[in-house]
């Protein structure tokens, strides 16, 4: 059980900063997903709260079996497969998804308040779909060089380009009438994860900050049009290095973190695997799988798997080992709490379910594929801080 460490009223003095008396139970309620559930009662506000409310099982009908849902989902499990396994359906996984990667953004979210400042970084999109071929999306990744971190992911649904057939064109056609991403999808994807670099990549004392991206030419027009990229430039503090994509994706391309990261995530999570016939149905849950996976690659995986003794990945210089130790001690049980920290708006707008997504039933209308985000999420991510919007035009004069 989880006991509360803090009063839930942000208006209390207990939330903050709770002494070791805050609190005082007054009985139990019985239920059958969580058995007996202790409340308790704040002595300074009178809220009260119960173990089950910091818990990553709060307002759960069941509890998942939620360690092994991240297991299997790692290992390229589908969501079907995992609830046949278990015994649980779809939707009740898909649920369980959302709640572990909503823990995992959390997660992400203390990394990035806690990391020292990063200098050199790589950018790369990875092509996926979501619903179909037809709806591809771009999921843009932002990777530490050093110690091959994914520091921001973000999502856009983008046109089917390549040869069809009449009837292929044909029915991408009526799709398109029905439903196409907003224009400028993409474009704003890339600036938001723009914009969220001023926040950890700042130059070194023995160089200025390196970003390596593919030869594509909307990242040099997106970097260019900060005015932070500018104020760095005019001091010689950045660089910004392409390399072409045929370049082979060995040790030696400078885009091997961000490739390294690609071929990971097409490796475990199945929905990206090649000729996949488990495909994403909706781009929030697919972002939700795609956080897990980054939580799993930044925080419980070794950086190398011969050299156990080198530590995890996030352990490269870029937080300690105690911080990330605090982090997954309490992963798998309680809510972790963002309370005053920054959150990059990417993570808001998967967090709360406002990244574009096609219809899957496209021809009968949508059901059953609703994402609905549960009050209490909305409650905790509003007690983080929304990142400052930096790339905006520098002010006159
Ligand atoms: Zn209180």
């Amino acid at each position: 059980m989880t006991t509360p460490c803090f009063c839930p009223n942000p208006e209390c003095m207990n939330h903050t900063s709770p002494g070791t008396h805050w609190r005082v139970r007054i009985g139990t309620y019985a239920t059958i997903a969580h058995g007996n559930v202790q409340r308790y009662r704040c002595r300074s506000c009178g809220k009260t709260v119960s173990d089950q409310t910091e818990s990553i099982h709060y307002f759960a009908k069941r509890r998942l079996p939620l360690r092994a849902v991240i297991a299997c989902l790692n290992s390229g499990s589908s969501l079907r497969e995992i609830g046949r396994r278990y015994g649980y359906s779809c939707a009740a996984i898909r649920n369980g998804v959302l709640r572990v990667g909503r823990q995992a953004m959390a997660a992400q979210v203390l990394l990035l308040n806690g990391m020292n400042q990063r200098n050199q970084i790589v950018f790369d999109g990875l092509r996926s779909f979501v619903t179909s071929q037809d709806y591809p999306c771009d999921i843009t990744t932002v990777v530490d060089r050093e110690s091959e971190t994914i520091l921001t992911m973000t999502h856009a649904v983008r046109g089917r380009g390549g040869t069809m057939r009449a009837e292929q064109k044909e029915r991408l056609e009526r799709k398109l009438a029905l439903w196409k991403a907003p224009p400028g999808t993409t474009k704003r994807a890339i600036s938001l994860v723009v914009d969220e670099l001023w926040n950890y990549l700042r130059p070194s004392p023995d160089g200025p900050a390196v970003i390596d991206t593919d030869e594509d030419p909307l990242y040099p027009w997106i970097l260019r049009s900060s005015w932070v990229w500018k104020h760095l430039q005019a001091w010689g503090q950045i660089v910004h290095r392409t390399t072409p994509g045929s370049a082979p994706r060995s040790f030696l391309n400078p885009l091997f973190p961000a490739n390294y990261v690609d071929r990971l995530l097409r490796h475990r999570v199945k929905e990206h695997t090649r000729e996949t016939i488990a495909f994403g149905r909706h781009s929030t849950v697919q972002m939700h799988r795609a956080w897990i996976f980054a939580w799993d690659h930044n925080m419980c995986r070794d950086y190398r798997v011969k050299r156990p003794e080198l530590g995890l990945h996030g352990e490269q210089g870029v937080v300690t080992g105690s911080f990330l130790r605090g982090i997954r001690r309490q992963f798998h049980e309680r809510r972790l709490r963002i309370t005053g920290k920054m959150v990059p708006r990417s993570i808001v707008a998967v967090w709360r379910n406002e990244i574009a997504t096609p219809p899957v039933r496209w021809r009968t209308g949508q059901t059953g594929t609703m994402v609905t985000i549960p009050r209490f999420a909305r409650v905790d991510l509003a007690a983080g801080l929304c990142m400052p919007v930096l790339s905006a035009p520098a002010p006159a004069g």
